[in-house]
């Protein structure tokens, strides 16, 4: 049986698929790039699917009791007064959380059945009938018996096993930036938002969390020649594409500029045909990207983690069945998730007057809720989610 997996990334989709592997008796490492595990990021969705899986992870009322209690979303004209305002409490069992807070609660359950390495990174896979030999950058070479990549849009493993990310990557037409903001410059709960035509710029603010957010996305037909890794040109791209807007803007975007955790990407999904190549496989962003306007990203890491792990499980360690049917069970509902075109003109109208048409849509009595609104926008799991839970081992 194939039991040593390497696991590259330590965020959503390696906690929960490391987690989910121990429980069905492989021994799972985990290496992470950053010196430790990422904090940062807005609020995320547990919901659909992903709660079941949390669920059966024994976490559920720990995500529960970290969510972030942010009650809606305003829309304001460059005066701050409110255009429409929407209140998006989610139903059910469904949670926002921020993405660290999630982050953490995913590797506290799973770091006793895994081993961790930080601060390091694959170099180099080289696969053979029966294993795979990697070299990391700072570390020995190891042999494991499988390697999944888990870290993320930018893959390293994706990059070495199946090729160059351009291939992969499909540019939707935007950027956008994350950063930390000034908590006074938006409204406690709430998430705040200022269109000028191609531009969004906005605050999130979650009761529970003493900083605020700031979020950025504009409109850039071609895409630049754009290094993920260049903080300087991040921030010149971000200063360039925001100035002279109005409202807070100045002030959010001094404080983004200033921040040394600044994120910056181009908005892009990641479209596979396979998302396995022998004895290497990837899952979540590396492999099936919604973007972070899809608002499926955390769903479909969670999910496709659980789902890898399970069928991984039930053909006994069998990559080759295991792989396939991994990629079989769950492309539906990736398609369906990765349908992000509502979303996009709704965050970023092109004009004042599409800006006009979503704040009358906002206001309708037929849409009063985000909650009727996100009904109609958040696409469901196309199958029901296996239950793997019988080949699970006890662990004393
Ligand atoms: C710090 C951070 C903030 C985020 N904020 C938001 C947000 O506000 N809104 C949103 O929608 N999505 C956000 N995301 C993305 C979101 O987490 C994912 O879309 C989704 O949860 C799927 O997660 P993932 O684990 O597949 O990928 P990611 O969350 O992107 O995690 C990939 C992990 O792999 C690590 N990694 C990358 N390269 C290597 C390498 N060569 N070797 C080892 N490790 C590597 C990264 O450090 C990271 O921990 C954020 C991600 C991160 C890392």
């Amino acid at each position: 049986m194939n039991r040593r997996i390497l696991i590259s990334g330590a965020s959503i989709t390696g906690l929960t698929l490391a987690y989910w592997l121990a429980r069905h008796g492989f021994e799972p490492t985990v290496i992470e790039r950053a010196p430790g595990l990422r904090g940062g990021g807005n609020g995320v969705d547990v919901r659909d699917q992903a709660i079941e899986v949390a669920e059966r992870m024994g976490i559920m009322s720990r995500i529960q009791a970290a969510r972030a209690d942010v009650v809606g979303m305003a829309y304001v004209d460059d005066a701050g007064r409110n255009l429409a305002r929407m209140v998006m409490q989610t139903g059910g069992d469904e949670v926002e959380i921020m993405r660290g807070d999630l982050a953490a609660i995913l590797h506290q359950n799973a770091r006793d059945g895994a081993e961790f390495v930080f601060g390091d990174s694959i170099a180099g896979m080289i696969q053979d009938a029966d294993g795979v030999m990697v070299t990391f950058d700072h570390g020995g070479p190891r042999r494991f018996d499988l390697v999944i990549g888990a870290d993320g849009i930018h893959s390293t493993v994706r990059r070495l096993a199946f090729g160059p990310e351009q291939r992969y990557l499909r540019y939707l037409g935007h950027y956008f930036a994350f950063a930390d903001a000034d908590p006074a410059l938006g409204e406690n709960r709430w998430v705040t938002a200022y269109n000028e035509p191609g531009r969004m710029a906005g605050i999130y603010r979650s009761g529970n969390h003493a900083g605020g957010k700031a979020n950025f996305i504009f409109r850039r037909r071609d895409p630049v020649t754009f290094d993920h890794r260049d903080s300087e040109q991040h921030r010149r791209l971000l200063a360039e594409a925001f100035a002279g807007m109005g409202w807070r803007v100045p002030d959010l975007l001094a404080g983004a500029l200033a921040d040394p955790d600044l994120y910056v990407d181009s908005l892009a999904q990641v479209r596979m045909p396979a998302w396995s190549s022998g004895r290497i496989a990837l899952a979540g962003d590396a492999a099936y990207c919604g973007s972070p306007v899809s608002g499926c990203g955390a769903r479909l890491a969670m999910i496709g983690a659980y789902r890898l792990a399970g069928e991984l499980a039930a053909a006994g360690g069998d990559h080759k069945v295991g792989f396939r049917r991994y990629q079989e069970g769950f492309t539906g509902t990736v398609r369906r998730m990765q349908q992000v075109g509502p979303n996009l003109r709704l965050v970023v109208p092109r004009s004042r007057l599409g800006a006009g048409i979503r704040n009358a849509i906002v206001k309708s009595p037929l849409l009063d809720s985000l909650a009727g609104m996100e009904r109609i926008l958040s696409p469901k799991s196309t199958r029901p989610l296996p239950d793997y839970q019988r080949l699970a081992v006890t662990r004393s």
